[in-house]
């Protein structure tokens, strides 16, 4: 009998303690964020955001003042690429370097793009590549492998995402029209303009409205570098991407990709690096406009990985001069990366953390 009763005592512990850790996992009201606006820089390590600033001072970066790091790692590398750390930020979970938004073994995972529609928000992505790259594609699709553009393209026009700002419509057209890049007939565009607004130039760009709408401005992955001065840039489609998720009385989820650096670090070009960084830092600029106004939207900045082992080590803050700097690679570096975050349980992503903890956190505020 006294074995019974304690057993019995023990299992009302056990409960209380089960419903105590589930309730103080709550999140006070004021806490969670109608809106999240996630910023990745891709190949964005210390290093670049310091090449960065030597030219800007303050950036628009340093409005945001709760910062962390985090590891990059995939599940099978030391050193990641842009599609796993892309899954890990978009969905919290580890993946093979290649992999898009699933387990090496094909399970998906939901992606915080896609949750953000299953409960009534906005959603969409802005990008200085093709949307369907492997950065952008993780929140997007799901793909075994990030080469499968033309297939990550059809579950893109399948879907319902609000905002897809980027390049690469040759995806997206059949194989018949000239500059398109599928084997096939499929017509994604013409699927895509049932729903909402669809353009492919630049000049049709600034006649869109505030409404659900695709603009993929260059044929290919590459949109104009930042320093030839694209008619459009990352900054503008940011400014435009704003005003049509923010019409959701219910909020939204964008994400802002800066995706050159990344290419300026595999080419081992500093200039290359510091104009993508300060036109990244323009587009943070509009949407910390935005946040301070609205007071209640997130605001993260963070990068899927560092490229190129960037190393100062001379020139001046005051004159603006970078005169000594060394690459260790052409590829990718297994360092640390930063995140900054601004907003409603900002203080979350502060401190060293591991990637997943991204995703996993903005799922955990939206649930
Ligand atoms: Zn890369």
């Amino acid at each position: 009998m006294k074995k019974r009763y304690a057993l019995t005592i023990l299992t009302i512990i056990l409960l209380v303690s089960v419903l105590f850790s589930v309730f103080s996992f709550q999140f006070k009201e004021s806490d969670i964020p109608m809106n999240i606006i996630l910023f990745i820089g891709d190949g964005m390590g210390v290093s670049q955001v310091t090449t960065a600033r030597i030219y800007r001072h303050p950036m628009h970066l340093e409005r945001l003042k709760t910062m962390g790091l985090l590891t990059t790692y995939s599940n099978n590398r030391f050193k990641t690429d842009s599609a796993a750390a892309g899954t890990a930020l978009a969905t919290g979970y580890k993946t093979d370097n290649g992999v898009i938004a699933q387990s090496p073994d094909g399970e998906k995972f939901q992606t915080i793009a896609e949750y953000a529609k299953t409960i009534g928000k906005s959603s969409g992505v802005v990008a200085s590549t093709g949307i369907t790259h492997a950065t952008p594609a993780s929140f997007l699709a799901h793909k075994d492998s990030r080469g499968s553009q033309a297939e990550i393209a059809e579950q893109i026009a399948a879907m319902n995402f609000d905002v897809l700002f980027g390049a690469g419509w040759g995806y997206f057209v059949p194989a018949t029209v000239e500059g398109s890049l599928r084997n096939d007939e499929k017509d994604l565009l013409e699927v895509m303009r049932m729903k909402m607004q669809v353009v492919i130039n630049t000049d049709d760009f600034e006649t869109l409205e505030d409404e659900p709408a695709a603009a993929l401005l260059e044929r290919t992955n590459y949109f104009p570098k930042a320093m030839d001065n694209p008619k459009i840039s990352l900054a503008d489609m940011t400014r435009k991407a704003l005003q049509i998720l923010s019409k959701n009385n219910k909020g939204f989820f964008l994400m802002v990709e800066g995706s050159q650096m990344d290419w300026g670090g595999h080419s081992n070009d500093v200039n290359y690096i510091m104009t993508e960084m300060l036109a990244f830092d323009d587009a943070i600029g509009i949407a910390m406009d935005f946040a301070e106004k609205n007071g209640k939207t997130l605001v993260i900045v963070t990068a899927d990985h560092e490229t190129g082992g960037l190393t100062l080590l001379n020139g001046s803050f005051t004159e603006q001069t970078l005169t000594e700097y060394h690459f260790s690679t052409t590829g990718h570096t297994a360092e640390m990366v930063p995140v900054f975050s601004y907003g409603p349980s900002a203080s979350l992503f502060g401190g060293i953390q591991d990637n997943t903890e991204i995703g996993k956190k903005m799922f955990e505020l939206w649930k």
